[in-house]
């Protein structure tokens, strides 16, 4: 039996076990996708035992996605190295290697709701860990970049390592947004509360509109940007991605992508 998982604290919660299951039993793998709450203190030496144990492969969340890039014995690559975060460690080859899907998924996502991000000019809100992933996979697309966060110097900061793009105040979203092709919720704004980090009047029909927040799905932003006749792409669009790219890259199989979407929604 080959055997995966996730790595953070806490990971109660995550709805990657039921969507990675949902995959290997469509495809007819023996497999099971397992979670591990292990001290920080301890996080390099569960990494090494995952891989003495045989573990194929581990995605890695909150606390650890920083820490993981900072670990000798895993290699990171380059696009995980640009965002400062691993969120998925390999160990079915010679070396164990991290990588970050958070940015593909962002953008096959995107690419799923006829996106066209060549060229285009995105409005990023957010800098924190998905709003790096995020900016990273959008210029790597060939957009152009406003990244806009309630502490502009991390906006400014983030935009200095990401090309094509500038920082601004959150503010600034209202003078931008008319120019733009596509905007990107990467705050936890309407996470808890029914608020929206972007003013309804600065949306329009041109726009596609992306939340990272997937609970709720249906988050005020996207409900004013379906209001407004802006396409609209949910949360668990981004997740839904983030984990297909990590399974086709331990498995090496394309993942049957509707199976795992469905098993993601249906605990939504
Ligand atoms: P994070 O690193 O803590 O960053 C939080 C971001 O939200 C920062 O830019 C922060 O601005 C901003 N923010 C927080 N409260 C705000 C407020 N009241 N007004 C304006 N801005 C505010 O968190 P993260 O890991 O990037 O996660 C952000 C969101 O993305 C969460 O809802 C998370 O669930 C979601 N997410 C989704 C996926 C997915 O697959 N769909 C993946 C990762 C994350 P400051 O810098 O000013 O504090």
């Amino acid at each position: 039996m080959d055997l995966f998982g996730l790595i953070g604290n806490p990971v109660g919660h995550s709805l990657s076990p039921p969507m990675h299951e949902a995959a290997y039993d469509e495809l007819g793998l023996d497999a099971r996708y397992l979670t591990f709450e292990p001290d920080p203190e301890n996080l390099e030496r569960a990494i090494d035992g995952a891989q003495a144990l045989g573990i194929r492969g581990l995605n890695v969340t909150i606390p650890f996605k920083q820490d993981v890039l900072a670990l000798e014995s895993v290699a990171a690559d380059d696009l995980a190295t640009r965002i400062g975060a691993v969120n998925t460690i390999d160990f079915t080859g010679q070396e164990i290697t991290g990588h970050n899907t958070d940015a593909i998924g962002v953008l096959r996502a995107l690419r799923d709701h006829d996106v066209q991000l060549e060229g285009a000019t995105a409005v990023l809100v957010g800098a924190g860990g998905a709003g790096r992933a995020v900016a990273f996979g959008l210029a790597d697309a060939g957009a152009t970049v406003h990244i806009a966060n309630r502490t502009a110097s991390k906006a400014e900061e983030l935009a200095t390592a990401v090309p094509n793009a500038r920082g601004y105040e959150l503010e600034a979203v209202s003078d931008l947004l008319p120019e733009a092709d596509v905007l990107v919720n990467a705050t936890s704004v309407g996470m808890e509360t029914d608020v929206s980090p972007v003013p309804a009047e600065a949306l329009h029909d041109e726009l596609a509109v992306m939340d990272a927040v997937y609970r709720p799905l249906e988050t005020r932003l996207l409900r004013e940007a379906a209001a407004a006749g802006a396409t609209t792409v949910d949360g668990a669009w981004m997740l839904l991605y983030q984990g297909v790219e990590a399974l086709e890259l331990w498995t090496g199989e394309s993942a049957p992508v509707s199976r795992m979407d469905e098993a993601l929604r249906s605990r939504l």
